[in-house]
C-alpha cells in the first residue's frame, strides 16, 4: 500500500512544474487577487504559493490534505460533469504531501485566529497560529525520500524556465491580479492588474504589447498581434479554456492562423491570449491529472468563432 500510495501521487506530482500548477489552481480557485510564488532550488528546494483567498475554516481545515477530499464538487456522481473551479480532484495537497513536506496556513478574513497544517506520508498535523487573511502553502523537499524520482528530473535551470513559462501563462489568461515569481529570492515575474494588453507588457514587454489588438466576440476574449509575414510566433499562441490555460488545441491555433490569412495571406503564426468561455457540461477538463488537456463538446464551433472573431 506504501508503494501503491507514491505511484498513485506521482501521477498528480511529478515534478515541480506540477505543484506550481496545482497550488495556483487553488489560489484561483479561493477567489485570490493576489498571488505570489516562490520557486528554490529548481523547485526541488521549495515552492512557495501565498494567497488572499477565501482560506479554510478551522472545521475543514484536517481535511486539506485528505486523499479525495476535496470542497468543490456537489455530492451527486454528475457533479464532475459540471466543473466550474480548476480543481475537482481533491488529490493535489495529498500528493505534494507525500512527495514532499506540506507546510499550510490559512485564515478566512473572518475568523480571528488561522491554522497551520503539517503533512508528510500519512502524518498530518494541525495546529493554531496567526496568520493574514489568505493562504500560504509550502512544499519542501521534494522527492527527497524518493531518489528514482529525485534522479529523473530535469535540471533546476529547465525546470525554472519551464514554471516561469507555465505562471506567465496564467498570468495572461487571469490579468485582473497582482502576480509575482520569485526564483531564489530574485523577482522574475511582476503583473499589477490591468487588461490583456497589460499582461502581454508584463510576460513578453511594452513593443510586444503595443501590437496587439483586442478581440472580443461571443465566448472569445483576448488580445492578437498584428499581422506580420516575418516571425512566428507559435510559441506565444495562448489559449485558456474557463479560466484554465490548456495545451493549444491544434484547431484552435489553425482557427487563428487562418483568420490571419483572411487579412494578409501567408502571414505568420501571431501571438495571441485567447480565453475561450463554454457552458461547464460542454467541456471535459478530466482528462489527464495535469487537466491542461480539454476536451470540447463542440470544438469546430469554437474553432468557427475564434476564426470569426480574429
Ligand atoms: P481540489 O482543489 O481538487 O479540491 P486540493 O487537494 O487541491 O483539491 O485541495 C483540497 C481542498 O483544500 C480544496 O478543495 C479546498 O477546499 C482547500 N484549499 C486548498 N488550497 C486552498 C487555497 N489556496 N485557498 C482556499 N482553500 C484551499
Ligand atoms: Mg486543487
Amino acid at each position: 500500500p506504501h508503494v501503491a500510495r507514491l505511484i498513485a501521487a506521482g501521477e498528480v506530482v511529478s515534478r515541480p512544474l506540477d505543484v506550481v500548477r496545482e497550488l495556483v489552481d487553488n489560489a484561483l480557485d479561493a477567489g485570490a487577487s493576489r498571488i505570489e510564488i516562490e520557486v528554490e532550488g529548481g523547485g526541488l528546494g521549495l515552492v512557495r504559493v501565498r494567497d488572499n483567498g477565501s482560506g479554510i475554516d478551522l472545521g475543514s481545515v484536517e481535511l486539506a490534505a485528505v486523499r479525495h477530499a476535496t470542497s468543490k464538487l456537489a455530492p451527486e456522481v454528475s457533479a464532475v460533469d459540471h466543473v466550474t473551479t480548476l480543481g475537482f480532484r481533491g488529490e493535489a495537497l495529498w500528493a505534494a504531501a507525500q512527495a514532499g513536506q506540506l507546510h499550510l496556513v490559512t485564515r478566512p478574513a473572518a475568523q480571528v485566529g488561522a491554522a497551520e497544517v503539517l503533512a508528510h506520508g500519512e502524518e498530518v498535523h494541525v495546529s493554531r497560529a496567526t496568520a493574514p487573511a489568505g493562504t500560504t502553502v509550502t512544499v519542501r523537499n521534494l522527492f527527497h525520500t524518493m531518489p528514482a524520482r529525485r534522479r529523473t528530473q530535469a535540471s533546476p535551470a529547465s525546470e525554472v524556465r519551464e514554471i516561469t513559462a507555465l505562471v506567465g501563462r496564467y498570468l495572461l489568461h487571469h490579468p485582473g491580479r497582482h502576480w509575482r515569481l520569485s526564483v531564489d529570492g530574485d523577482p522574475r515575474l511582476t503583473h499589477a492588474p490591468a487588461d490583456h494588453r497589460g499582461a502581454v507588457a508584463s510576460v513578453y514587454g511594452p513593443v510586444s504589447a503595443n501590437r496587439v489588438l483586442r478581440v472580443e466576440a461571443e465566448g472569445v476574449r483576448g488580445v492578437v498581434s498584428r499581422p506580420e509575414l516575418t516571425r512566428s510566433r507559435r510559441d506565444r499562441m495562448h489559449f485558456s479554456v474557463n479560466g484554465r490555460p490548456v495545451l493549444a488545441p491544434p484547431e484552435l491555433e489553425k482557427a487563428v492562423i487562418s483568420g490571419y490569412a483572411e487579412l494578409l495571406p501567408g502571414s505568420a503564426a501571431p501571438l495571441c491570449v485567447l480565453d475561450i468561455t463554454v457552458a461547464p457540461q460542454d467541456h471535459n477538463p478530466n482528462v489527464h491529472p495535469a487537466k491542461q488537456v480539454v476536451a470540447l463538446a463542440d470544438l469546430s464551433g469554437v474553432a468557427a468563432r475564434v476564426q470569426a472573431a480574429v
